[in-house]
Formats: structure tokens, sequence, C-alpha cells
């Protein structure tokens, strides 16, 4: 846990008794605050209470006793209106932040040099941060992983300049933590998302880009125009901008299945790693996410010297009286910034965080994936069973699609707008299609002639009967594949229970050896 110091002796409001509002709870108790916790679930509110933590209905507190209020990310803070705590947070004059902020203060009292890598963006973000901490933990490094994958931030272990915190943050996180400056700030794509809560794909980008505009390095993707806009935009404005594409000759970049790091005319680019054949990383989406976990990596101890150099300058301004602007220091002050920085990389060791190239690929080979995105749950000879339940939309589902051919397709549940339509192009790399769930007729038309289907009803059939007919197949590899392009909630209660029954049935098959991580 990192307790948080920075509300000792004081009260703070907390609204929302999740995962991580319990943690952020505990870590703010930890710390010496006091902490007044509400939710609108009762059963929440119940766990709160058994967990010990004081429990009162913020809709009658005086707000004016709060030092500051912490909303959970998942109420809304603007769109399509404020929550009610909003309102009185803010009609008192009471800050509103969430425990990202928590975090960062904490990181500044106690380590403010402690590398932190923080990665949004609109898909992909957990694989990118899970595969960013496999990578420096194989390497050696000790490493810190969680935000809004895993672990709640407030209980991880606290910063310290030996350890990094790789996080992954959501733009309502991002939201609530004015001081996030992370030593990299990963943006991976932008496509509109989650706009009924931030109004507008304007309001939602700008939401993404101060990630990036704080971070001592800022690491985007310039395969969509929106994260190319801002990459240019901060390049304008003098940051230290990384670009990373799949598409394009710049920066991080692929060629074919290679990763390599653009150079320049005198070094060329240099061969990172290669992600032929890593099961875990099939497709372009997850080429991707390789380059994006990779830059973060090679760009670390680069981000830390920055950060370094920046607190050198800071602290000449401060000698200075507050007075010198950090852009502008005169030649004969340089020697005396160049000492503090001498003194501060002397003291943190930036070096620490090289990354070698031989350990990107290691890291790479033997990342294990995260469960329910393209996993291999098992393989009855040339049959490849692939559990890719996470995805609940066809945006996802096309990624899965497009990353192998024979298919199988289990698919359905609860449609979202526009339901399979998009993926059309790419039904000619299914064989035959297994529905399931609410979805069934609406998606039986859009297949129409164009593909053989089934009205397989529920999991449990759809499974045995894709087995059986993949089985049959002549294709050197067919994939029976989970991808429903639907929410869950018609069948199950979330997408993980969905893809927890799939990799068991699979697994329950005669001839089926498991394969994969989560064996
Ligand atoms: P997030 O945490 O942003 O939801 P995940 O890593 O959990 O992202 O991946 C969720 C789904 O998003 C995957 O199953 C895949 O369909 C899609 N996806 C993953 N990476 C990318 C990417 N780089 N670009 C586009 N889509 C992606």
């Amino acid at each position: 846990m990192t307790p948080v110091t920075s509300f000792a002796g004081k009260t703070v409001a907390l609204f929302g008794l999740g995962g991580s509002g319990l943690a952020t709870a505990r870590a703010l108790v930890a710390g010496g605050a006091r902490v007044v916790c509400w939710d609108d679930s009762a059963m929440a509110l119940d766990k709160a209470r058994r967990l010990g933590l004081e429990v009162q209905d913020l809709g009658t507190a005086n707000w004016s006793w709060f030092a500051s209020f912490v909303l959970t990310p998942g109420v809304p803070l603007t769109h399509p209106r404020p929550h009610w705590t909003v309102e009185k947070a803010k009609a008192a004059g009471v800050e509103i932040i969430g425990d990202i902020e928590l975090f960062c203060r904490e990181r500044a009292k106690l380590a403010p040099h402690a590398p932190l890598i923080a990665i949004t963006g609109t898909n992909g973000k957990s694989t990118t941060t899970a595969l960013t901490a496999h990578i420096l933990r194989t390497a050696g490094k000790d490493v810190q992983l969680g935000g809004n994958i895993g672990t709640a931030i407030l209980a991880l272990e606290p910063p310290s300049s030996e350890r990094i915190h790789v996080i992954e943050v959501s733009s309502f996180q991002i939201d609530l933590a004015p001081s996030l400056a992370p030593t990299i700030g990963v943006l991976l794509n932008l496509t509109p998302d989650h706009l009924d809560r931030h109004g507008t794909m304007e309001n939602y980008a700008a939401v993404k880009e101060r990630l990036v505009a704080n971070a001592s390095i800022a690491a985007l993707s310039v395969d969509d125009a929106w994260c190319r806009a801002i990459a240019d935009r901060l390049k304008s404005r003098s940051h230290h901008v990384t670009r990373f594409s799949g598409e394009v000759a710049e920066g991080f970049h692929t060629v074919g299945t290679r990763i390599l790091e653009g150079g320049n005319s005198r070094t060329g680019a240099i061969w990172l790693a290669d992600v032929a054949g890593i099961a875990s990383l099939r497709g372009q989406h997850n080429a991707q996410n390789a380059i994006a976990a990779t830059s973060a990596v090679r760009m670390l101890h680069h981000g830390l010297k920055r950060e370094l150099y920046r607190a050198a300058l800071e602290s000449w301004a401060e000698r200075k009286g507050g007075g010198g602007k950090l852009a502008e220091v005169l030649d004969r002050d340089k020697a005396i910034v160049e000492e503090v920085f001498g003194d501060l990389v002397a003291k943190n060791n930036p070096d620490a965080w090289l990354v070698r190239i031989d350990m990107i690929q290691h890291g790479l080979s033997t990342f294990p994936g995260l469960p329910h995105r393209m996993e291999e749950v098992g393989r009855n000879g040339r049959v490849l069973f692939i559990n890719d339940s996470k995805a609940t939309n066809a945006d996802a589902a096309e990624k899965a699609l497009l990353s192998f051919r024979n298919i199988f397709w289990i698919a359905g549940g609860k449609a979202k707008e526009g339901g399979i339509e998009p993926l059309k192009p790419l039904f000619n790399r299914i064989d035959k299609a297994y529905l399931i769930g609410a979805a069934t007729e609406e998606f039986a038309g859009t297949l129409g002639s164009d593909v053989p289907f089934e009205r397989g009803g529920t999991l449990d059939v759809a499974v045995a009967h894709a087995a059986e007919d993949a089985m049959r197949s002549t294709a050197p590899e067919p994939i029976v594949l989970l991808s429903p392009a639907c929410a869950s909630y018609d069948q199950f209660p979330n997408f993980e229970v969905r893809g927890d029954r799939f990799r068991e049935l699979v697994r329950g098959l005669p001839g089926v050896t498991p394969t994969g991580a989560a064996r």
C-alpha cells in the first residue's frame, strides 16, 4: 500500500466504494487522514463498514469540513451531467480529485524522481501496460503494475527511485489527476469512445492530450489523425515527442514483423526485436502495442534525465528568487544548472533504467498475454481455440478476425449499435458462424447468405458444434474463435465470466490440450 500522507490530520470526503475506492480510503486512513465515505449501493456501504471505514451520507454532510473530495472515476464529473456530489463539492469550493492524483502528490513528496510510465488510449491500454511491465520485470527491474488494470494504484507499493510504477490510466482518471506528470506518457490511439462522458471528441482528445503534454517524454502513435495532431502540436511547443507507428517509418516503427527504433541519416534505424511467432502478440493491433511498450521502455532513461534536468532548472530558478524563466538560463548560470544536474544524476542513477536490446526481445517473446484478449486456450491437432471474450463490439472483434483465417466464429450476446455490419469485408475469413444470445436474429440477418451459420443459442452448444466442424475442416489451422462483438449481459454477468466459461468448455472437449498462459 502507498499511505497517503498529504492529508494527515485533515478530513477527506470520498464517493465510490468499489475496489479502487476502498483502497484509496484505506491509504488515506493509513496516512493519518479522516475519511468520510459514501456510495449509492447499500452493499458497498456495508462492506466499507465491515472494513472499519467511516460511512456518512454525503448528501447531508457539511462540506465545509472537507479538505478534498475523492471521486471514483466511474462517476460523471461533467457529462451527461455532473454527479450530485460534484455539485456539492463545487458549491463548497472543495477540490475534486481521484486516486491517481493522490499517488502523484505522494510521489512528489516521497520520491519526486521515481520512474513512472502512464499509458492511455482508446484501445490496447491494458495489453500495452501489462507488456511494458513484463519487459521491465524480465529485465530485472522492480515493477509495480496497476491503476486502471488489476491493482488500484494506492494498493501498490510506494514510489521510490529504485522502483518503477507502470500504470494504465483511463480518460476519467486523467480528468481527476491534474498533477499527473509521468516520466513517459504513452498515447496509443484515439477513436470516438465514451463520448457520453466527455461530450465531444474534442473534449475526449483534450483529456488524453493532457497526459502526454505533462510527461517528460510524450510517446505517441501517429497512426490516427487525432494522435498525429497532438504529436505535432506538442512538438511545436518544444515538448520531447517520441513517435511510434505500425504504418509509416517514423520513430519506433515496424517493418513486417520487426520493430525498429528510428535512427537518423547517420545512424540508420536500429532493429530492436521481432514479434513473428509470438502467440500473445498476434495481429496488427498487438504490433502497435508492442511498439508502444518498446518505445516506453527504451525512452525511460532519457525521460528520467529530462526530469532531473528540469529539477535542476527549477532549483536554479528558485535560487534566483523564483523570477528566472526556465527556458532562459543565462549562459553564465548554465554551469550551476549542470552541476545540480550532475548531483541529481549521481543520486538517482537514471542509466540503471537502460534496458538492453536483447532484453526487449526476451520480454516480448515471454509475454503471457492477458486473458480474454485473443487468448490461446487450447489445441486439438491442427485446431486452435481462441478466447477473445473482451471483444464486446465490432471494432474489437475486427482485430481478431483480421488475425486469423478459416475461422469457426462464435458471436452474439447483447449487440451494440451497428451490430456486425462493419465486419462484412472480413466475412471471407469465416468458414462458419455460431450465433448465441439476444443478437442471434440481428446477426443472422447481417450474415445472410454470405456466411454459413447456425443458431447455437448458448455458448455450450456453440462450442461443441464449432469444435466438431473445425475438426472436420481440411484447412491448415482452423480456428474456433469466441469474439462475440457483443456485451455479455444477456447470458453472463460480464465478459470475464463468459471467457472463463469458454476456456472451461474448450478444455473439457475430448482431445484438447490446454495451451496459453492460463493453464
Ligand atoms: P483497453 O484496456 O484499452 O480496453 P485491451 O488491451 O484490454 O485494451 O484490449 C481490448 C481490445 O481492444 C482487444 O481485445 C482488441 O480487440 C482491441 N485492441 C487491443 N489493442 C489495440 C490497438 N492497439 N488498437 C486497436 N485495438 C486494439
